[in-house]
């Protein structure tokens, strides 16, 4: 088809591979004005135990702002910043910046509540990435148990001895890892019980296909209770619906994050959210 169409589709891509350059260019110089501009922020979105109710941890989750209006969204911005090379400097500033909103909790309702923070695997290619974090931890006068590392599938297959030999130290140490959208990647069960991790993170289309379809339903389960028989704890994200909420109580899951019980918000809204006993009850109003 490409022959076919000739001289134009040669334009046609040529002026695609322009497009993603000026995007991959913008999106970078954007990144650079927000890490130098103070246009970086992190939202979080609480955990709910499905057990009591509780909120006893919270992702966060990092935005980008403009003028005071958000810029461009993580699953956009995120793959750039690996690209480029800038996730260094913006991990850097999320473990920072989540260590220091711990310990301002500290004192409130939400002293006990844990921040899981999204970790690239870029970020373990340093092999001080693990010494940072303590160190960080220490400065701002926490326990590691307070800070909460969330890692994908194929960031921690993929990942080569030296930084799995991090996160061993991490958990150690005792910072909660988590495997990410676990059922999107590539890995083995079998190798769960090699790496250091502390629980399993469903990704939300796994819900999503478990409501629809028997086998999909029969995975999830199976998951679960690999898990749970591995001694890790199973979160999953994504419920949305009232159903959704039903299901993944049935299947047993020890925590659930979703737009049904609260959407990431800025710091401060987790504070009136908790004091009110908001969460886990009622649907998100936004
Ligand atoms: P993730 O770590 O899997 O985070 C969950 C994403 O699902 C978040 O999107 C969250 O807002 C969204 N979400 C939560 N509940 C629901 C729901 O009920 N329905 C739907 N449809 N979505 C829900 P967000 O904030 O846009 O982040 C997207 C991804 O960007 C994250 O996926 C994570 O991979 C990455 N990311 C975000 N912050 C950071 C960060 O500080 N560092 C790194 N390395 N990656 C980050
Ligand atoms: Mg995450
Ligand atoms: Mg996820
Ligand atoms: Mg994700």
């Amino acid at each position: 088809q490409a022959k076919e169409k000739g001289k134009n589709t040669v334009c046609f891509y040529t002026s695609d591979i322009n497009d993603r350059l000026v995007h991959y260019q913008e999106t970078t110089a954007l990144l650079r004005r927000a890490i130098n501009n103070n246009g970086l922020k992190l939202h979080f979105q609480p955990q709910i135990d499905l057990k009591n109710g509780g909120v006893s941890s919270c992702e966060a989750l990092l935005r980008c702002f403009e003028d005071g209006a958000l810029a461009v969204p993580p699953a956009v911005f995120i793959p750039v910043a690996e690209k480029s090379g800038l996730i260094n400097r913006i991990g850097d500033w999320v473990i920072d910046a989540a260590c220091k909103q711990l310990r301002d909790w500290q004192g409130t309702p939400l002293a006990n509540t844990r921040i899981d923070i999204n970790l690239s695997g870029k970020q373990l290619a340093d092999p001080q990435m693990a010494d940072r974090i303590l160190q960080t931890l220490g400065d701002y006068s926490l326990l590691p148990a307070q800070l909460g590392l969330e890692l994908t599938e194929n960031e921690l297959f993929g990942g080569d001895e030296a930084q799995i030999q991090q996160l061993e130290k991490l958990k150690n140490a005792g910072v909660y890892i988590s495997i990410d959208d676990f059922g999107t990647g590539h890995s083995s069960l079998v190798y769960l019980r090699k790496l250091p991790v502390c629980s399993l993170k469903i990704d939300r289309t796994f819900l999503h296909h478990a409501m629809e379809n028997e086998s999909d339903m029969a995975i999830m389960q199976a998951i679960i209770t690999v898990g749970h028989r591995l001694g890790l704890g199973v979160v999953v994200e994504g419920v949305e619906t009232n159903e959704q909420d039903k299901l993944v109580r049935q299947l047993g899951c020890d925590k659930a994050q979703g737009f049904l019980y609260a959407r990431p918000m800025p710091a401060s809204e987790m504070l009136a959210g908790i004091g009110s006993g908001h969460f886990g009850n009622n649907p998100a109003q936004s």
